[in-house]
């Protein structure tokens, strides 16, 4: 499937992959933005280096423009145009790229910053999705260093895991889009920051801090020693715009009955179905995070399309192997209900 833009002739149905991936470089470098698939999520990008493509992926998604947007490179080669690559970075890259993990690193003198927001740091990761691949070595060796590609969603809204969820958010702005499935893992990719002297856990992801810390040899620091500069890293984000509500397993059954009592219209998104959930929606929680993972946006989306006026979700356990999906879920309960949409204004 893809979506033309505007005045530039959509490719037709029947395009090879490899045309649609030609179409896509030749628009990147025309300063315009295109959307493709990553591992993480589906990802909205533009050429790191043009002034008009980056400023389109923050007039689309409605992002503030101080928020640094992540520059994809095709390997460790490409990252080396960006910043210098010091021994901390090189072992990550070595372990974890291709990968869902995101480098900030400071950035080199003379490079581009114009995907860097007000930070003299880079964000760069290198995607493993196979479409991701292709974009990227294509798009370098048309002469590009890297595709700045934030999600491919409104601001402050839950990612896009599919070609559907990217059509629903971005509307008459969708622009090129390669379509490469449902999203492997289904939330946005780890960010170690490591510009600071310092290792710290930006954002966590489905490669864990534990994983990093076994290849760095050391500890990492929490989020909290590093500046609050990721657009993830807002209390609200990620967010409904139906109510959503994160209750312990065993205040569900309880509150449950509550809402129902009240005659509030419900969604119950829980391991085991309470009773008093009997006539309300509800949706069965993998036990397994790498599955919720994968889920996590998907199921938000669609509770959130249903008229309902509280999504309650039994809080997954507090084990490391779940911190991505904690994290993501008590953003989406601070935002939830500030509903953005395109006609109307901007919040988070
Ligand atoms: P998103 O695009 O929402 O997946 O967010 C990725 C995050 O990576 C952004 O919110 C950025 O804050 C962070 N990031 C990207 N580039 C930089 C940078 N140059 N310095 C610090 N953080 C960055
Ligand atoms: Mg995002």
């Amino acid at each position: 499937m893809n979506v033309g833009e505007g005045s530039a002739a959509p490719p037709q149905p029947g395009e090879s992959g490899d045309e649609l991936i030609a179409e896509a470089v030749r628009r990147l470098r025309a300063g315009a933005v295109v959307a493709f698939p990553t591992e993480t999520v589906y990802g909205l990008g533009a050429d790191a280096e043009s002034e008009s493509g980056v400023a389109a992926i923050y007039r689309i998604k409605r992002r503030p423009r101080g928020h640094p947007l992540i520059v994809h490179v095709p390997d460790r080669a490409g990252a080396d145009y960006w910043a210098e690559i010091g021994p901390r970075a090189a072992a990550l890259i070595a372990a974890f790229w291709p990968g869902p993990l995101t480098l900030v690193l400071a950035r080199r003198s003379g490079v581009s910053s114009l995907a860097c927001g007000t930070e003299i740091t880079v964000g760069l990761r290198c995607p493993s999705h196979p479409v991701a691949r292709k974009l990227l070595a294509a798009f370098v060796a048309a002469g590009g260093h890297g595709i700045a590609a934030p999600s491919a969603n409104l601001f402050g809204r839950v990612s896009p895991t599919s070609v559907e969820h990217v059509v629903d958010d971005l509307g008459a702005d969708t622009p090129l889009l390669l379509e490469g499935g449902d999203s492997e893992h289904g939330v946005e990719s780890t960010i170690v920051d490591l510009s600071r002297g310092f290792p710290a856990l930006l954002r966590p992801g489905s490669i864990s801090a534990a994983q990093i810390e076994a290849v760095l040899e050391e500890p990492l620091e929490g989020p909290g020693a590093a500046a609050p500069r990721v657009a993830g890293a807002l209390a609200a984000h990620y967010a409904t715009a139906t109510a959503l509500e994160l209750v312990a397993p065993q205040r569900l059954a309880q509150r449950v009955a509550q809402c129902r009592q009240r005659g509030e219209r419900i969604a119950v998104w829980s391991r085991l179905r309470p009773e008093a959930a009997a006539g309300a929606s509800w949706e069965p929680a993998p036990a397994d995070p790498v599955a919720y993972a994968r889920r996590l946006y998907a199921t938000l989306r669609r509770l959130d399309a249903q008229a309902l006026e509280r999504i309650l979700v039994e809080e997954p356990p507090a084990e490391p192997e779940w911190a991505a999906v904690r994290d993501r879920l008590g953003r989406a309960q601070a935002g939830a209900g500030t509903h953005l949409s395109r006609s109307g204004s901007a919040g988070t």
